[in-house]
């Protein structure tokens, strides 16, 4: 495998904090403790900036910068809940991102070509083949996780249909003297957009502009320093100086999504699928749920030659929610906008996402907890990222997960799905370990993703294992009638 990245290296300044800086939720941070490297994130994350004190509301998140307090929350709200492995929430940059991921490809073998950008693309009946620079390559599948402008995407075709911006965005660092004019809360909003200032007791400042200017900002033209002051006035409100741009870049709320993931061999994740406003912090958690649930998918058909239904349920169980996301994003943009009729709802929103329902519904939408994919199977659990389980002789679900497998935990009395597992071996991995408490289960087949596949409270019935196990992980070794 080879990864083709258009830097001529790591380390660009817009990836390190605080420009950089990302939260990463609860369902990401799960899927980077599943494969070992939950240490290598907790070294690199921080708090929720902004935070108070611990004596202060735990914020969870927010919507359109409203703070979802996580005491108000409702625990029993979300089923199968057991302590989870880290806190819900991680503030981290994408350059420890890319480090902690960069490493975890090199350990796999995995070669990345730095300054390789991607220009041609052609598919064929077996394969794809790429050109970056002066380099072709012969490709069996091809994926693009080339950000929101991707190549890939345009190069292959992909229908990208969505709803046009209501305002520019500006991210800049600038030093500006008399920084302390402007608010320090998590959003401030104003008559005339809202701003978001990242760093705070310095003069060099991080600043994150919303003009509701419908989009207008002509992305070709230079951001000045002249520019830029006008408008962070106008919008702060304030008459604050910009002595010295640094760095500077525009973005919008457009929001677009590809009618699909996949056309024939080549497949999007994260941006190149998916933009929207970076409001409630939802495009990298969304762009590294996509990796999890394509990865395996992708690897089994490399590798196993899957059914071709496997990756087209990369589809069909992503794409629904790349479109919540991006409507979650809409939603957001709606209450911000600086007119009468938006106050009044998001004044409404303030005092509901106050309540219990309130803050829990925003709570599970904003990190994931909500999703369950629709696999066809009436278990409340089947769909879901799976609770961590803490095994007898102290290890955790977690641990059984590093090499990218499936498990089988089999709860019930008489271990009896160790002799039909025995027959997937090498892509299941089976625990007959009591678990210090099973939520009620006898057994639960999970993915490489950490989604239940399968799920009994009963005791568990072998052709109902198999089947579930065929219908995920292929061909048993042995066919039915050998055995
Ligand atoms: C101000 C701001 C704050 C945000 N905060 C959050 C947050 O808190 N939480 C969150 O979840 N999301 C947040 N986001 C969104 C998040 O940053 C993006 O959704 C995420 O970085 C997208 O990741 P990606 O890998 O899909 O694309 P990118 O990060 O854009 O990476 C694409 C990569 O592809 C490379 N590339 C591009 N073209 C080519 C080519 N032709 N050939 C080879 N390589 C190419 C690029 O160099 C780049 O390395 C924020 C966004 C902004 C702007």
């Amino acid at each position: 495998m080879v990864v083709l990245e258009r830097e001529a290296e790591s380390g660009s300044p817009w990836r390190a904090a605080p420009l950089g800086r990302r939260g990463l939720f609860a369902t990401s941070i799960d899927a980077f403790y599943r494969r070992g490297m939950l240490p290598q994130l907790r070294a690199a994350g921080h708090t929720f900036p902004g935070a108070p004190g611990p004596s202060a509301p735990r914020i969870v998140g927010h919507f359109a910068g409203m703070m979802i307090d996580g005491s108000v929350i409702d625990p029993a709200a979300a089923p199968y809940q057991l302590p989870r492995p880290a806190p819900g929430m991680l503030m981290t940059s994408l350059t420890e991102i890319e480090e902690i991921l960069a490493a975890r490809a090199e350990h796999l073998g995995v070669r990345v070509h730095y300054g390789a950008a991607v220009t041609e693309l052609t598919q064929e009946d077996k394969g794809v083949l790429v050109r970056a620079g002066d380099d072709e390559y012969a490709a069996r599948w091809v994926v693009g996780c080339d950000g929101g402008r991707s190549t890939v995407r345009k190069l292959a075709g992909f229908e990208f249909v969505g709803t046009e911006p209501q305002f520019t965005g500006y991210t800049m660092r600038a030093t500006i003297p008399d920084l302390d004019k402007l608010g320090t809360g998590m959003i401030t909003t104003t008559p005339t957009g809202a701003y978001i200032r990242m760093s705070i007791g310095q003069q060099v400042g991080h600043v994150a502009i919303m003009d509701f200017d419908g989009g207008a900002f002509d992305r070709s033209r230079e951001l000045t320093r002249d520019y830029l002051q006008s408008v962070l006035r106008r919008v702060s409100g304030t008459d604050v100086t910009i002595e010295e741009v640094q760095l500077a870049s525009s973005f919008t709320d457009r929001a677009m999504q590809t009618t699909s993931y996949r056309r024939g061999r080549v497949l999007l994740a994260g941006d190149a699928a998916h933009i929207h406003s970076p409001l409630g912090g939802q495009g990298l958690n969304t762009g590294l749920g996509d990796a999890g649930n394509l990865g395996w998918k992708l690897a089994a058909t490399v590798l196993d030659d899957a059914q071709d239904d496997l990756l087209d349920s990369y589809t069909r169980e992503r794409h629904p929610i790349g479109a919540r996301v991006l409507d979650w994003s809409r939603a957001q943009v709606e209450v911000m906008r600086p007119d009468a009729h938006s106050r009044a709802t998001r004044s409404l929103l303030r005092d509901l996402l106050a309540t219990r329902d309130g803050a829990t519904y925003a709570a599970q939408k904003v990190s994931g907890a909500c999703i369950r994919y629709d696999l066809g199977d009436q278990h409340p659990l089947v769909g879901r990222d799976v609770p961590d389980f803490h095994l007898e002789g102290g290890s955790r679900l977690g641990d059984l997960m590093h090499e990218g497998q499936a498990v089988l935990l089999d709860f019930s009395a008489d271990r009896a799905l160790r002799a039909p597992v025995a027959n997937w071996a090498n892509k299941i991995r089976y625990s007959a370990l009591p678990a210090r408490d099973n939520l009620g289960l006898a057994a639960v087949l999970i993915r490489p993703d950490g989604i239940v596949a399968w799920a009994v409270d009963h005791d568990p019935d072998r052709g109902e294992f198999e089947h579930a196990a065929g219908r995920w992980f292929g061909k048993p070794v042995l066919p039915a009638a050998a055995r």
